[in-house]
């Protein structure tokens, strides 16, 4: 039974260089699955486990974010780890290190209801380095996982990346290895929910290399967003 006013609340984090569809289909998806009332979108600021690549500045990434997400009434740009001190925060306190999701999780929750349930939305990609994130432990007892799963992942690699002391022993997971990573596994002091079939072939990767060719964009990102990075002139 649902208690009432109880709300499943959803927190999408990334780079979003750019925003593009294959993250709107999976955090649709997620939105059906866990019933969630709203999705944050979170640009990071700099994420501190990944920078292969010169980002485009913040404000542009919320920008497009706001755009691909206008037509969403549950789909909420939000600036929880904008940069410090930046007057877009709006915010009359400086957040300290913003950039953790630990701390962007437990800054949402404070302003949840008890009842409240938080999930986290992930590419499978990136679920699979979740064991060396800041406090990854702490991680699994604050919010449940929404994992957008892609063919050839096993139920056995969703396990065996999780971090050290919620890992299922290898005897356990075995049976997994041929169990295509879909449905929920629930675990002590983890639980993840796998959206299976989620996955397009999009990466914003292949995006700004599209843009930087001037070829057109359409195709990957909100029709919105591939103006925006045409006037602005991102990517070139
Ligand atoms: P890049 O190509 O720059 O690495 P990305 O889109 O993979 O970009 P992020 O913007 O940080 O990287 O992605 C945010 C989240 O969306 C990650 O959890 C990632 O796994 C997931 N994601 C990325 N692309 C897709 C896709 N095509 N379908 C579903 N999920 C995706």
């Amino acid at each position: 039974m649902r208690l009432a006013g109880t709300m499943n609340i959803g927190l999408f984090g990334g780079t979003f260089d750019p925003i593009h569809r294959g993250h709107i289909a999976l955090a649709r998806a997620a939105q059906q699955r866990c019933k969630l009332s709203r999705i944050y979108f979170v640009p990071a600021n700099v994420p501190p486990h990944k920078e292969k690549h010169p980002i485009a500045p913040f404000l542009h990434r919320y920008a497009m974010i706001a755009l691909a997400t206008a037509q969403e009434k549950a789909f909420v740009p939000s600036l929880l780890e904008a940069p410090e001190g930046s007057a877009a925060a709006g915010r009359k306190e400086r957040a300290p290190r913003p950039n953790y999701t630990i701390d962007t999780v437990r800054r949402l929750k404070q302003t949840f209801k008890n009842s409240d349930r938080l999930f986290l939305l992930i590419g499978i990609d990136a679920f699979d380095d979740v064991a060396q994130w800041h406090q990854a432990e702490a991680l699994f007892r604050e919010c449940e996982f929404i994992v957008g799963s892609r063919p050839g992942y096993s139920l056995a690699d969703v396990a065996n990346a999780l971090p050290e002391r919620l890992r299922p022993r290898a005897e356990a997971t075995r049976p997994f290895q041929k169990q295509a990573a879909t449905g929920d596994l629930v675990l002590r002091g983890a639980t993840i929910h796998l959206l299976d079939q989620v996955h397009q072939p999009v990466s914003a990767t292949a995006i700004r290399a599209s843009a930087a060719a001037g070829k057109p964009l359409s195709r990957f990102v909100d029709t919105s967003v591939a103006d925006y990075i045409k006037k602005v002139g991102l990517y070139k």
